[in-house]
């Protein structure tokens, strides 16, 4: 017997039919003995509904509020699964967030998780209950509901799978695991068989959102072993859901590094892109020291993260232009920030550009290949496609380009880089 957490999302969880077809893989795998939770999503499509509410309600709408009313999703998904799994023979409750509870900072919209408590989980599975818990949602110290940011059921469910101490963490989704890149852009994308914690936590921070990036830094930091497969594949009644099969030969599997073998390793893992960064230039920024403090200082100020950043040489008037981005959604309150700042920063003009994309490519390879980013730029330049913005980490190398060519150029780096599957 083992303790086992299934995370099922949003598109898993579309409707009736698709949940008791997940009550029925949820009940399979109980009756090979294991203790489980299943952390659910909404239904595909709701929160992004619930989203739309909040602002149609009005453009400043209060964080707790906004918590209130987009958690509402896995609360009906939650209910809904308990039911179908009742229906299907199988004890089951819901707990919700502030049942549980799962406690989290009181951060609204992008909480983190401080602790699950384990009284009630523990005494469900005692009883040989399913805990059905909805994922993405929580409670802060004083009893407000929060929510952990978007995709965060994934991180939900990481943290049950620590505090349950669950043998494996099976994440359920709508493609059978990890690719080279996404999918439904490269049709010849490969799936990996097995993705480091390293690789797979920069590969969600570049774009690529079959993991929410914080599931995998808690993953590797609790080392729990995360497997990402399709929950629409083996669906039949029988049983036919790789009973036969080790689990480990399904899906994707994410690992510690010293588990990946050397036939496996390439330089390149994955290719990401990203259209939520908005690109600002200031022109005429006076070139002398602390310039560049001025700039930065007052959005850091204002929790805006900024990424990657170029300052030009300085024109002969003593003076360059920077550039960086931020991500879209804070665009506006980037451009206020900045707007107040022109007379303590001196620049000429503030200029943005929202159609951007950043594309990545990453791998733990480039530790000690040389040539990537050559690679990235000659594919790049070879296409006409132009690079507006740079930035690289130890096993990343990240580019802005025109939004038009993101689709073009993730396909074109795939091929350099060998990532292609045979036809
Ligand atoms: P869920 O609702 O199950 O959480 P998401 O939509 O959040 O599903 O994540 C799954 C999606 O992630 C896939 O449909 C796919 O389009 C996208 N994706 C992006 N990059 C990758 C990748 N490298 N490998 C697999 N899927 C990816
Ligand atoms: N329902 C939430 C979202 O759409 C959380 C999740 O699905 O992971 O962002
Ligand atoms: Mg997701």
């Amino acid at each position: 017997m083992a303790r086992i957490v299934m995370k099922f999302g949003g598109t898993s969880m579309a409707g009736t039919e698709r949940i008791r077809s997940v009550a029925a893989r949820v009940k399979r795998e109980r009756e090979r003995g294991h203790e489980i939770a299943v952390v659910v999503s909404a239904m595909a499509g709701e929160t992004d509904r619930l989203v739309g509410f909040c602002r149609e309600a009005s453009s400043l709408y209060d964080p707790r509020e906004y918590d209130v009313v987009v958690a509402a999703g896995e609360q009906v998904t939650s209910g809904l699964l308990a039911i179908a799994l009742q229906a299907a023979g199988v004890p089951a409750r819901s707990w919700l967030g502030w049942q549980l509870p799962i406690r989290t900072s009181s951060a609204h919209a992008s909480a983190r998780i401080e602790e699950v408590d384990m009284g009630a989980l523990e005494a469900a599975l005692g009883r040989g209950e399913v805990a059905v818990i909805p994922g993405f949602q929580g409670v802060s110290e004083d009893g407000s509901v929060t929510t952990l940011g978007r995709g965060g059921s994934d991180t939900s469910a990481v943290a049950v799978a620590a505090a349950m101490r669950a043998e494996r963490c099976d994440i359920y989704t709508d493609v059978d695991g990890v690719y080279t890149t996404d999918p439904r852009i490269v049709p010849r994308a490969r799936k990996l068989s097995r993705v480091t914690y390293e690789e797979m936590l920069e590969l969600a921070s570049v774009g690529a959102k079959v993991l929410q990036t914080r599931s995998v830094g808690l993953a590797m930091k609790e080392r729990v072993r995360v497997r990402v497969l399709s929950s629409f594949e083996g669906n039949d009644e029988s049983g036919e859901d790789g009973a036969h099969e080790s689990w480990e030969h399904r899906g994707t599997l994410i690992v510690g590094e010293e588990e990946v073998d050397e036939m496996e390793r390439r330089v390149i893992t994955g290719i990401a892109h990203d259209k939520n960064e908005a690109k600002i230039t200031l022109t005429a920024v006076p070139d002398k020291p602390g310039a560049v403090a001025a700039i930065f200082g007052p959005l850091a100020d204002g929790g805006i993260n900024v990424d990657m950043i170029v300052q030009n040489v300085a024109h002969s008037a003593g003076s360059t232009d920077v550039t960086f981005t931020v991500p879209a959604a804070d665009l506006a309150r980037s451009l206020e920030v900045l707007g107040s700042a022109q007379g303590a920063i001196g620049y000429e003009r503030l200029v943005h550009d929202t159609r951007v994309a950043k594309i990545s490519v990453v791998g733990v390879g480039m530790r000690s290949h040389a040539g990537v980013a050559a690679t990235m730029f000659r594919t790049l330049g070879e296409r006409g496609i132009n690079v507006q913005a740079i930035t690289t980490s130890e096993i990343k190398v990240s580019v802005l380009i025109e939004e038009d060519y993101t689709e073009l150029a993730v396909r074109v780096l795939h091929t350099a880089y060998g990532l292609d599957a045979e036809a």
